[in-house]
């Protein structure tokens, strides 16, 4: 049985700041601020294929998405 609930870090893997990851942070689980948002699919198509490391992405990196200007964010 694999575990699937183990986040690999508190790092975003697009710009590699602070993602404040609640889970990572030690609250319980549902309270990090991700829960009450929505991820469009396309969005971890921008995490590089080669980070195995199972991160969150950060807010401001979701908003850029969003907005349509991720292309902007500093890859
Ligand atoms: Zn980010």
């Amino acid at each position: 049985m694999e575990v699937e609930t183990v986040v690999g870090g508190k790092t975003c893997p697009i710009c590699g700041g602070d993602n404040n990851c609640g889970n990572v942070a030690g609250k319980l689980h549902g309270t990090c601020w991700c829960d009450k948002e929505v991820f469009p699919q396309g969005v971890f198509e921008n995490i590089p294929s080669n980070s195995t490391t199972k991160s969150c992405i950060c807010q401001s990196c979701l908003e850029k998405f969003k907005k349509g200007n991720l292309s902007e964010a500093t890859l």
